[in-house]
C-alpha cells in the first residue's frame, strides 16, 4: 500500500468514526449563493449569534441585495454593526455585489452550477475578499457542488490527525482532502470535523484521552507516549527517592 492509499484508508476510517460519534449530516440546500457570500463575509472573526443578528438586520433594512449594493456604505455599516468590523465588512460586501452584478449583469451565481468545480472556485476567488474557504462554502452549501471548505477547526483537526502536514495551510488541506475522500463525503466530513473540533479536539486543550479517534491520530499518539514517558520518569524518580531514603 503506498502512502496515498494508506492516508486514504485512514481518512475513511476517521470519517466512519465521526459518523458513529456525530451522525450523518444530510445535505439540504442552504442560502442562495449570493446570500451565502454575504453571510460568510459577516461570519469571519465573530460569533454565530452576532453574525446572525447582523444578517437579519441587513435583510430587514434592505429588501434586496441590489438595494444593499446601491445603498450608502454608512447605512450598510450601521445595519451590520452587531458583527463587528463593520467599517471593513460593509465595503467588502458591496464590492462583492458590484463584481457579481458588473460581470454577470444580475445578482445571481446560479451559472456556477454549469462550470467544472475548479473553474467555479476560480470565478468566486477572483472576487476581492472571497478566499478559498468562502468559495468552497458557497459551492458546497448553496450549490451542492463537490468542494471541501477548510475552516480553523478543520485545519487544526486535520493537521493533528496527520491527514495534512503540521504546517499545511487551508488551501493545501482542501486540495489534499479532495484528493483523498469521495466527493459525496465532503459535506458530512466537513461538518463532523467541525463538531469534533468544537467538542473534543479543542484548540487549547484537546481531550485526547476520551477521543474516539485516538488510535488513528498522530498527535494523540504522541500525547499518549509522552505521558507514558513522563509517568515512567516520575515512577523512576519516586523509586529512586524511596531507595535513597531506605539506604
Ligand atoms: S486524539 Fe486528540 S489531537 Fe487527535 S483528534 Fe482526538 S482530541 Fe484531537
Amino acid at each position: 500500500m503506498d502512502i496515498t492509499d494508506a492516508l486514504r484508508s485512514k481518512a475513511l476510517a476517521i470519517h466512519q468514526r465521526l459518523i458513529t460519534a456525530y451522525g450523518t449530516p444530510t445535505w439540504h440546500s442552504g442560502d442562495d449563493p449570493v446570500s451565502q457570500i454575504v453571510n460568510t463575509i459577516l461570519s469571519q472573526s465573530t460569533t454565530d449569534v452576532n453574525r446572525d443578528r447582523a444578517y437579519c438586520r441587513l435583510r430587514e433594512r434592505f429588501p434586496t441585495w441590489e438595494a444593499v449594493r446601491q445603498a450608502p456604505t454608512a447605512e450598510v455599516q450601521e445595519a451590520i454593526r452587531p458583527a463587528g468590523l463593520s467599517a471593513q465588512r460593509a465595503p467588502r460586501i458591496q464590492a462583492a455585489l458590484d463584481t457579481i452584478a458588473g460581470e454577470r449583469g444580475e445578482l445571481s451565481l446560479d451559472f456556477l452550477r454549469e462550470l467544472p468545480v475548479a473553474e467555479a472556485k476560480a470565478w468566486l476567488t477572483h472576487i476581492k475578499g472571497i478566499g478559498p474557504k468562502t468559495a468552497a462554502i458557497v459551492l458546497l452549501f448553496s450549490l451542492g457542488m463537490p468542494a471541501f471548505p477548510v475552516d480553523t477547526h478543520v485545519q487544526r483537526v486535520c493537521r493533528r490527525l496527520g491527514l495534512a502536514p503540521a504546517n499545511a495551510r487551508a488551501p493545501k488541506i482542501e486540495e489534499l482532502i479532495e484528493g483523498l475522500m469521495p466527493a459525496e463525503s465532503y459535506y458530512a466530513f466537513h461538518l463532523n470535523l467541525i463538531a469534533h473540533g468544537r467538542r473534543i479536539c479543542k484548540s487549547q486543550r484537546p481531550l485526547c484521552p476520551i477521543c474516539p479517534l485516538l488510535d488513528l491520530c498522530d498527535y494523540g499518539q504522541r500525547v499518549i507516549s509522552n505521558n507514558e514517558i513522563t509517568t515512567k520518569t516520575q515512577r523512576h524518580k519516586e523509586e529512586t527517592s524511596e531507595t535513597d531514603s531506605i539506604s
